[in-house]
């Protein structure tokens, strides 16, 4: 028996683990407290890293399809029809009728953030999109305009704030995101214990509401009308006084002139008397930090509310002070390895959509599959991702990935996604893997380090993504005649992982290398965050300007913004700690228990439309309808109704035995493709209007 120490990739909270392995097999996986950021706390999903290491659905060779069913396929087979059939299509169709989708999964893994890219620019596709779209992007495009890098983003200072303001985020159940915050729930238990505060602004009485000292709800698709009137009563109580290095208040003042607490407080559900006194507690607050998360990001309004919580958090001085918000200090510096960013370099060949560093909105996918003409898409490559089930209007999507003429995905699974697929690579799993989180540090409430080896030793036959991106890269750049640019891409796509970690460590601030960090396994504590500006800041002139005219120039946007509406209701999303986006419902362990599908729906609605609780009921969108049981629940707002994604399973074709077993549609067969942030490219799947009826005749799975 051997105990060994690797790190749970799951999701962004990169928490230690200890994992025991007896004969080569798993028996135990637990928290490692020698972490000095994890601190022993684990979730239920690390325990599942165990069923994915020994999922019987789980691919070990690659496979390809055939009038038959799926054949086993080699590696070097495999290769030269991808790259055969990609490269056919190129000459005749050109370079962008190839699409690429990268799913939520890349930026966990270290092989994939080393040479995926890489991989990736070798097509020459403009035809980019991933799951930041339909996530996180406005907080970068925000990051993007003030600080001068997409990834340049201020985390909360969690650990000795005294006022956090939380809208549209459940770290609860998240362990923080965009804020690497393992084992949120004590941190926040500590936060309050030292006599702070927590503020949580959400449609839902989320699990981390249920914790916090207050919770307002906030109507779905307004919280840039709060964030306004906060940072207008901010100003007129007095407590604007940002950094010497900040310009723009005035500008900022000029805009939300209009935004008082009375206006909001009609369009938002939130008293003026409660935006007043919250404007006031953040703005007298010694250290306060306000976070927003999928909530204020994937909805229409998501640029202008993440760059109203940097401006809260800018002009109350709070930006860069301990126990406001702050840029981690990782040892290995990802801003270098990662270009700034641009924004609408290129547009959308149908709908005109701007891209945002280097792709474009997910939200177009399927019309860029579907409509014909010049630049449309007839083969993709998708990556770890699968969105038919966490893009919107999933259903047209999987129509589109029916038509296309090839299809290769690099995933573990034969899911709703892949089955579309012609070749499908898969590379091993996470235990298998060495790793160094490139992403999450950066990210991080606290400045560590970790090296794992791998847990598991990988068997011969297998693959790690980096090398199938690496063998892919090398067979797609040997197209090209040669150049030195093709000499620098074969150089760079062969270096390994741990080589190109190493380096990163040996230049980055701490000096610090593999081989030192593999001497202390279960990590490096370098310490709390630090005042970084305006030194840390990518821009010329070293100064923060807070009247970014994209966002200014959106603002009337938000004129159309009404009164809330009795007979409205609005779709919005959750997440659940045992659940992890489209994947993981093939662990056994971790979909048992109470079904956790439903729609929620406050009581008062269900009384109006006639409806009972446990219902069977169909709710319907713009984009289509769905059948699934109503609860009733007093911890949604009224007029708002949430039902989670990544569900949807069992449907033809799929390889997925647990999964396919779990009841509940696919909350993106009733998110609209055409419902968008148009100013950051971003899904809006919070904040969809729908109608709620009871079924009369449940339809079949597809
Ligand atoms: S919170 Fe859970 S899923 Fe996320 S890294 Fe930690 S153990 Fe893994």
């Amino acid at each position: 028996m051997t105990v060994r120490r690797t790190s749970c990739n799951l999701c962004e909270a990169i928490c230690g683990v200890l994992v025991t392995v007896e004969d080569g097999r798993v028996t135990d996986i637990r928290g490692d407290e020698s972490d000095p950021l994890s601190r022993g706390h684990i979730c239920p999903k690390a325990v599942a890293l165990r069923d994915l290491q020994e999922d019987p659905d789980r691919l070990t060779t690659p496979v390809r399809r055939t009038p038959g069913g799926w054949e086993p396929i080699g590696w070097a087979a495999a290769y030269e029809l991808v790259v055969g059939k990609l490269t056919a299509i190129q000459q005749e169709h050109g370079q962008n009728a190839v699409g690429v989708y990268l799913g939520n999964p890349n930026v966990h893994s270290l092989g994939a953030l080393t040479h995926m890219p890489t991989m990736v620019r070798q097509l020459r596709t403009r035809n980019r999109f991933s799951a930041t779209s339909i996530d996180q992007l406005p907080q970068m495009l925000a990051s993007y305009l003030l600080y001068g890098h997409q990834l340049m983003v201020a985390v909360p200072d969690i650990d000795r704030t005294s006022y956090l303001l939380v809208l549209g985020a459940n770290p609860l159940a998240s362990n923080g995101s965009m804020m690497t915050a393992p084992g949120f729930g004590k941190r926040l238990k500590e936060l309050r214990k030292r006599g702070g505060k927590v503020v949580v602004v959400d449609p839902r009485r989320t699990e981390t509401a249920a914790v916090s000292d207050e919770h307002h709800f906030v109507r779905p698709g307004t919280d840039a009308a709060f964030l306004l009137a906060l940072i207008h009563e901010v100003i007129s109580q007095g407590f604007a006084n940002p950094a010497e290095y900040v310009d723009g208040l005035a500008e900022v003042e000029a805009a939300v002139e209009k935004w008082t607490p009375e206006r909001a407080a009609a369009i938002t559900g939130i008293p003026a008397d409660v935006i007043e006194r919250v404007a006031r507690e953040f703005g007298s607050a010694d250290r306060a930090a306000c976070y927003g998360r999928v909530g204020v990001s994937t909805q229409q309004f998501g640029a202008i509310c993440q760059w109203a919580i940097q401006v809260l958090n800018i002009i109350t001085g709070n930006l860069d002070r301990p126990g406001g918000t702050m840029f981690p200090r990782p040892a290995v510096n990802t801003l270098l390895g990662l270009g700034r960013g641009h924004v609408g370099a290129w547009k959308s060949r149908v709908r005109g959509l701007p891209e945002f560093g280097g792709e474009l909105p997910v939200s177009t996918m399927a019309e860029e599959i579907l409509t014909p003409g010049d630049g449309q898409i007839r083969a993709m490559v998708t990556i770890a991702g699968n969105p038919v089930l966490s893009t919107p209007d999933g259903r047209r999507l999987d129509k589109a990935l029916e038509s296309l003429d090839f299809m290769v995905s690099i995933d573990p699974y034969i899911n709703e996604t892949t089955r579309h697929a012609d070749v499908i690579l898969p590379p091993a799993p996470p235990l298998e893997r060495e790793h160094y989180d490139i992403v999450f540090h950066q990210l991080a409430v606290r400045n560590t380090a970790r090296w794992n080896d791998a847990a598991l030793p990988k068997p011969a036959s297998a693959r790690h993504d980096w090398e199938i991106f690496r063998d892919l890269g090398l067979a797609l750049v040997r197209r090209t005649p040669w150049s030195r640019r093709r000499a620098e891409v074969t150089a760079r796509l062969r270096l390994s992982p741990r080589w190109i970690v190493d380096a990163g460590l040996r230049i980055g601030p701490y000096r610090l290398s593999v081989g030192k960090l593999r001497r202390s396994p279960g990590g490096i504590d370098l310490g709390p965050l630090q005042p970084a500006l305006p030194g840390a800041l990518h821009k010329k002139s070293k100064r923060i300007d807070l009247a970014q005219k994209m966002i200014l120039d959106d603002l009337p946007r938000l004129d159309a913004l009404t009164a809330l509406d009795a007979d409205e209701l609005l779709l919005i999303g959750r997440r659940h700690l045992r659940n992890n986006n489209s994947w993981m419902h093939n662990s056994a362990r971790l979909v048992k228990g109470r079904p956790r599908h439903h729609l929620l729906m406050h009581p008062d609605d269900l009384i109006t439309r006639d409806l009972a609780d446990g219902q069977l009921v169909t709710v319907t969108s713009a984009a289509g309808s769905v059948e699934v049981e109503v609860a009733a629940s007093n911890d949604i707002m009224p007029g708002v109704v949430s039902l989670p994604h990544g569900f949807g399973h069992n449907r033809s074709g799929s390889r997925l035995s647990v999964a396919n077993q779990v009841q509940g549609p696919s909350a993106n067969d009733i998110t609209d493709a055409g419902l968008i942030d148009p100013t950051a490219g971003t899904a809006a799947v919070n904040g969809v209007p729908v109608k709620v009826t009871a079924c009369t005749a449940p339809s079949s799975p597809g």
